[in-house]
């Protein structure tokens, strides 16, 4: 269960005030299929990115079963992120020096699944999405559809219980989209799926609940959940979510492995970061080559004309 409580959200900038989330309060079921929609500008990603734990400087409460997210800290967030929640982005946000099954692994690379089971589930869920066959490309020898699959079958590989997906058929065609949308459907049948599109016909056709945003505000909700329902609606498996956390060698290989992808740079950087460091060590050099050339040269010199002492 996921409720947003009287969330204001004001992007502050040097010169000016946007408030984008104009107290805005929602509750969600467990398992519906709720559209978003609004037009553009309208606060939509903002939502978004407030359910996902990535914004948390905003007014009002998120509450995750029954548990208000005030006092979260980075990790509690990380842990909701990998255990509660699958997130697919307006720009899939796939790494494109992965191939696409290392793609999709890397949510369980996160919580540190074995390689076997990693393996095991990643493949699974490409499969879900029909793209057992493109695994070992890379993103960006996929069409846009394909690479949407991908950022769907990320999403949902740890098995989330709370989906969110922003615009996901907004750089589609008309085929390709009905495409996702139904594979979408398929996925809402036992999650809560949140996806926010301005296109209401989308909506008309695929949703379970359409709430409507206007300029921050939200303008109407087809099916408020009330609260007795909300009190019903806690997750069955309420346990504490266990803690993400990633190995210290599967850090090291994947930077690692983004070092060496980007060879070029990498050694540029290098190359520029030690010239600093070789120009400090010829000025010590120098400094110090000169300082005992002149200690020789004066030793030479006033062994010439000793000073007598009577
Ligand atoms: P939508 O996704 O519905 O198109 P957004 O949630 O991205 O809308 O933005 C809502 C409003 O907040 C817009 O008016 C936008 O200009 C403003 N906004 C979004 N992000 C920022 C930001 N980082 N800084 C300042 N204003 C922002
Ligand atoms: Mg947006």
């Amino acid at each position: 269960m996921l409720n947003l409580k009287n969330i204001t959200k004001i992007y502050k900038t040097s010169s000016f005030e946007q408030k984008a989330l104009d107290d805005v309060s929602i509750s969600f079921r467990n398992n519906e299929f709720v559209f978003i929609l609004g037009e553009s500008g309208s606060g939509k990603t903002t939502l978004l990115n407030i359910i996902g734990g990535l914004d948390n400087s905003y007014e009002g409460d998120l509450i995750i079963n029954g548990k208000s997210t005030k006092n979260f800290k980075n990790e509690d967030f990380d842990s909701y992120r990998n255990n509660l929640l699958g997130l697919v982005f307006q720009n899939y946000n796939l790494i494109n020096h992965l191939s696409v099954l290392e793609n999709v692994e890397l949510p369980l690379k996160l919580a540190n699944v074995d390689y076997k089971k990693r393996k095991e589930l990643a493949l699974l869920s490409l499969k879900k999405v029909n793209l057992e066959n493109h695994i070992y490309k890379k993103p960006n020898e996929l069409s846009g559809g394909e690479r949407q699959r991908v950022a769907i079958a990320r999403a949902i590989v740890n098995n989330p219980k709370i989906i969110t997906l922003d615009e996901p058929t907004g750089a589609l065609d008309s085929k390709t989209s009905i495409e996702i949308m139904e594979l979408i459907k398929e996925i809402s049948k036992e999650k809560l799926v949140i996806m926010v599109t301005h296109n209401p016909d989308l909506a008309e056709k695929y949703s379970t609940r359409i709430v409507r945003l206007l300029d921050g505000e939200v303008s109407s909700d087809s099916m408020v959940c009330s609260n007795e329902e909300e009190q019903k609606e806690k997750f069955a498996n309420s346990a504490t979510p266990e803690k993400a956390k990633m190995s210290f060698w599967t850090a090291f290989r994947l930077s690692a492995r983004n070092l060496m992808c980007k060879l070029k740079r990498t050694l540029m950087v290098g190359f520029a970061g030690s010239i600093g460091i070789i120009g400090v060590s010829v000025v010590l050099a120098l400094s110090s080559g000169i300082t005992d050339y002149i200690n020789s040269m004066q030793e030479d010199m006033l062994s010439g004309n000793p000073i007598t002492i009577t």
